[in-house]
């Protein structure tokens, strides 16, 4: 077993705000009626029907070992289709990581939940005009099936670049420097750190899964749920889900999980550490926390 784990949220843009109908195209403010003591503000405007959500990175040390999972919106990527994401310069993200103690060669794996652009933006940098690994020494763990889904994608014609031109800016150079690591689900990635399938919102979407003595579990869940109204309405999946379907189904799984085994819940959009859940009746509700569990 590994010792303990510690985790730490590198933000990249905080709040995101989206309209709640636009994430959620079968959301409604009525539905959320008796979350608003949880939601209300930090997570959900009630006036404006808007979601605020982070885009940020989650930096877990365990067993002597560096993981950031999830690289965000990144900076210079050319992004015409979001202002917001569009060629950003001077964002502080890695002057955020130095603040939690981690230069760009400390970090040993960089671990893709899966392959949309607010995901992997940082996984490289430009340098004199290139894209390279931004993490010179990481592993970039990358589902299998996430990238072959992908790959094929890219092969054929479309109107627009492949996620927003994230598949070429931020994928291919990483696996064209030999540093990408295709990992299967259930693949144990050191003691005591698990890939996690979580599919539906793309087809190989993947979460992590921590255990360590003395801890709760902790479940890196990616984009499985974006927003905690979710644990509420978990057959509410976004407009970006590939299979809506079956991603209500695979996070109504996690929050099943999670309530029956007491795990900490940490969603990459998630404004604040963690989340347990509690489980009334049919329904779910979520209790916010560290990443401790406290
Ligand atoms: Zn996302």
């Amino acid at each position: 077993m590994p010792g303990p784990a510690s985790v730490s949220r590198i933000i990249d843009l905080d709040p995101f705000v989206l309209p709640l109908a636009g994430l959620l195209p079968a959301a409604s403010l009525d539905d959320l009626a008796d979350a608003r003591d949880l939601l209300a503000g930090t997570h959900l405007d009630y006036e404006t029907a808007t979601l605020n959500l982070a885009v940020q990175s989650h930096l877990l040390r365990i067993g002597g070992r560096t993981i950031l999972i999830d690289t965000c919106i990144g900076e210079d990527k050319p992004r015409p289709r979001r202002a917001d994401w569009h060629e950003r310069r001077q964002t502080g993200y890695l002057a955020r990581l130095a603040a939690a103690g981690c230069r760009p060669e400390d970090i040993d794996m960089v671990m893709c939940t899966h392959l949309h652009a607010d995901h992997v933006g940082w996984n490289t940098r430009l340098d004199n005009g290139r894209w390279v690994p931004t993490f010179p020494k990481a592993r970039y763990l990358i589902g299998h099936t996430e990238l072959a889904f992908w790959t094929e994608a890219a092969a054929r014609p479309a109107e627009h670049p492949l996620n927003h031109g994230s598949f070429a800016d931020s994928v291919l150079p990483v696996i064209e420097a030999g540093a990408a690591e295709m990992v299967d689900d259930g693949a144990e990635v050191i003691s005591g750190v698990t890939i996690a399938p979580l599919p539906g919102h793309t087809p190989g979407h993947i979460g992590l899964e921590v255990t360590s003595p003395g801890q709760p579990s902790l479940v890196f869940s990616g984009d499985a749920l974006h927003s905690p109204a979710q644990v509420f309405q978990p057959g509410w999946s976004s407009a970006f889900c590939a299979d809506p379907v079956m991603a209500a189904e695979t996070r109504r799984g996690l929050l099943e999980r999670a309530a029956e085994t007491d795990t900490v819940l940490i969603p990459a959009h998630l404004r604040g550490e963690g989340m347990r859940i509690s489980r009334m009746g049919s329904r779910f509700r979520p209790r916010f926390c560290g990443c401790d569990g406290r």
